[in-house]
């Protein structure tokens, strides 16, 4: 049987697919570190929990509007404003099964064939594939490790052209953690609007911030710019809550309805009793938020010093999100990487194999010096899969 053209030049999601691996390996008795895994490593907070149970309980298990029940949206446009200060009404926002079904509904509706979108590259690695199904052409910019990996507006003025459509920023990023300052946001925003690019600026790790910074999107900067972006979230990161799905997107009511249509003709609405439990989680107390930042701004800590002790290896020092995106390019020439495979990839399948450590090959976020490490998991197995890293780079000759 031939399969459609649109799904043939499209992988499966490395992130997802490596986790399944690393988990398969377990199972097998095999004691893998996974800092494959993009989720944390947290239980979702018992409140929001018992809204989900309350909810089924009291029959709240239908079909709800397409978009997202009335209550859910009021809690998201409430965080919007109070948090970012960013005003939307409830024909503004679409809630969605994730927000990689948020986006996905978006780009349909956003951008057509021969589109281009640009993305900087290090990317999460489903904007492209997202982007080519919907014919859009994902044109990737390389960024530079010295600038923090993050877009200049240099960089983003060379590769506009005529056919320009959108712009991708993901500010904490998966996977490098860097984080974009107001004033570089205010720079972009210039180029943005002389060229009215279409922004989507996904948020999905706003609240998970170190250091007492404090979060900044294009929206925010120039109320011009609010008209033609959207703002991604949803509960997945910020209240340790992946298996639950539930993503929204916020932005011009138009493209909102538009998107809203589109999932009305595949998934309808997200789980009612999902919805539920985001309420909980988006009115309810806060400090469930706070506490595992806090954590995870030991962990980065603890994660970046352990990398650097190791001879070759460089490294950013995250600003935010859970991932660290180590430079392990100096290893590179003391291995044989197989037909077609990548150099990351090369070295993330040595250290599977010689450290039992599962990492996310950094050409998978189009930069292929580098690997992911996700430090969503306990703070002893960090330091064994840290030092096992430092033993199986070791073993190559350093
Ligand atoms: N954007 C980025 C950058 C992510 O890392 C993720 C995590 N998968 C998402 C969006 C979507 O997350 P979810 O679908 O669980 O809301
Ligand atoms: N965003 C997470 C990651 O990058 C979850 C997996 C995915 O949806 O890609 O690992």
């Amino acid at each position: 049987m031939e399969l459609a053209r649109r799904i043939r030049q499209i992988p499966p999601s490395a992130t997802l697919a490596l986790n399944a691996k690393a988990k398969q390996l377990q199972a097998q008795g095999v004691d893998v570190v996974n800092f494959g895994v993009g989720e944390p490593d947290f239980e979702t907070p018992e409140h929001i929990k018992e809204a989900a149970i309350r909810a089924i309980r009291e029959g709240f298990t239908r079909y709800t509007p397409v978009g997202g029940i009335p209550e859910l949206k009021e809690a998201i446009i409430r965080r919007l404003e109070e948090d970012l200060g960013l005003k939307y009404e409830p024909a503004q926002i679409m809630v969605s099964c994730g927000g990689k079904h948020a986006l996905y509904n978006l780009f349909q509706v956003l951008f057509d064939a021969g589109d281009e979108v640009i993305v900087p590259a290090p990317f999460w690695v489903s904007y492209p594939p997202m982007l080519m199904l919907a014919e859009a052409t994902p044109i990737i910019v390389r960024t530079r490790e010295e600038n923090g990996f993050r877009l200049t507006p240099e960089e983003l003025k060379a590769v506009i052209t005529p056919r320009t459509k959108g712009l991708i920023l993901n500010s904490p990023s998966n996977p490098t953690g860097s984080v974009y300052p107001r004033a570089e946001l205010e720079a972009l925003a210039e180029v943005v609007l002389a060229h009215r690019l279409i922004v989507i600026s996904d948020d999905i790790y706003d609240k998970i911030l170190f250091d007492g910074q404090t979060f900044a999107n294009l929206a925010m900067v120039d109320p011009r710019l609010k008209e033609q972006t959207f703002v991604l979230n949803g509960v997945s990161k910020t209240y340790a809550m992946t298996g639950w799905r539930i993503g929204y997107a916020a932005g011009p009511a138009k493209a909102i309805a538009a998107a809203t249509n589109l999932q009305s003709q595949s998934t309808s609405n997200p789980t009612s009793i999902a919805q539920k439990a985001a309420v909980a989680a988006l009115t309810g107390p806060q400090d469930s938020v706070a506490q595992m930042v806090a954590e995870f701004a030991w962990r980065r800590d603890d994660i970046h010093r352990r990398l650097l002790e190791i001879p070759g290896v460089k490294s950013l020092r995250p600003g935010g999100a859970f991932y660290i995106f180590p430079n392990v390019s100096a290893y590179f020439d003391r291995i044989q990487a197989a037909p077609g495979q990548s150099r990351s990839g090369m070295l993330a399948e040595y250290l599977l194999e010689e450290a039992r450590v599962a990492a996310v090959p950094g050409g998978e976020f189009g930069e292929d010096t580098c690997i992911r490490l996700s430090f969503a998991t306990s703070r002893e197995r960090i330091a064994t899969g840290v030092s096992r890293i430092a033993e199986a780079l070791q073993k190559l000759g350093g």
